[in-house]
């Protein structure tokens, strides 16, 4: 075994297609909003080191993995991040962004850095007006949730016309603030011109920060229910193409995470909270042999392409 720039190294044949098709990279804790549904890593932690980040890509390309998900935190904090996310398109892997779009819309050449090596951005709201959106949205400063409203409004239509050929997803976290103001969304979107290529609801889950505010946040599976029928009927006849739900029944088995320590991380099934197997940076090998017995194969594969279609 032969140790490179502090990860693990082993022969390529022998962990040939040793990883699930697709994973969810948190590259850091960071974040400029502070959520209190957040299912992010603790904000106190920083972004992995660009090469070690740059070295896990490779690995998990050379093992089976053909899809990442760069997520966080908010990875548009990443200086580095167009050399992360480049390490990934020069593999050839499927590339999304998950973000917030507050720096994408306060920083227009980084989207016109990153976008070449992107195939979908997936960009979260929560409400159809600005005030519940800001419930939901919580940052450091008190208009923080209003920015980001218009922020993400204003990006959809401004990757459509400069980058035709990026999809964008839209993703809304449904919770107690929200309830009632979610079925709204699509003909909000309709009027501002920002028709996503999927729109996913996900049930609040007992998560990170989600788990402390949870009192809070929780909502049954009848109100999920009730609120993604009513969306998907208002999302269907103003022409969204893909309506996607995700309950917290539905999380376990379907993920592999990989946080800012190198931590690989499943859903538990019993808690829907965090489980950790290994650790990606001191155990590659490790991780690959256990993941199977925590994931189902086919439903990953089943749920990314739901979520993120190639056509
Ligand atoms: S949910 Fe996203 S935007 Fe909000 S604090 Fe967490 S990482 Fe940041």
């Amino acid at each position: 075994m032969i140790k490179e720039a502090g990860i693990e190294s082993t022969n390529d044949a022998e962990m040939e297609k040793q990883f699930p098709s697709s994973v969810d990279f948190m590259l850091l804790g960071t974040c400029n909003l502070k959520c209190n549904f957040c299912f992010g890593p603790n904000h106190e932690i920083p972004a992995m080191r660009t090469d070690l980040a740059v070295d896990v890509i490779d690995k998990l390309s050379r093992n089976g993995v053909e899809s990442i998900v760069f997520t966080g935190g908010e990875p548009t904090l990443i200086k580095d991040l167009p050399v992360i996310l480049y390490a990934a398109k020069r593999r050839n892997l499927t590339t999304v962004l998950s973000t917030n779009g507050l720096t994408l819309a306060s920083k227009e050449e980084l989207l016109d850095e990153i976008a070449p090596h992107l195939d979908w951005i997936a960009l979260p709201l929560e409400a159809d007006t600005p005030e519940v959106n800001a419930d939901m949205r919580v940052g450091f400063t008190p208009d923080a949730g209003i920015k980001h409203f218009e922020a993400v409004l204003g990006l959809i239509p401004r990757i459509r016309e400069r980058y035709p050929d990026l999809k964008i997803k839209l993703g809304t976290v449904v919770a107690q603030p929200n309830l009632d103001r979610v079925a709204g969304i699509p003909d909000l979107l309709a009027s501002r011109c920002a028709i996503p290529d999927t729109w996913k609801l996900y049930q609040v889950s007992p998560s990170e920060y989600g788990k402390l505010n949870y009192s809070n946040l929780q909502i049954s599976d009848e109100e999920f229910e009730r609120v993604y029928e009513e969306a998907r009927a208002r999302a269907i006849q103003t022409g969204i193409p893909n309506v996607q739900k995700y309950t917290n029944e539905e999380r376990p088995g379907k993920y592999l995470f990989i946080n800012p320590r190198g931590d690989a991380l499943t859903v538990h099934p019993d808690t829907s909270d965090y489980f950790l197997i290994g650790n990606v940076l001191t155990g590659f090998n490790d991780v690959a042999k256990k993941w199977k017995s925590h994931i189902n194969t086919q439903a990953l594969t089943a749920n990314f392409g739901r979520t993120y279609p190639q056509n």
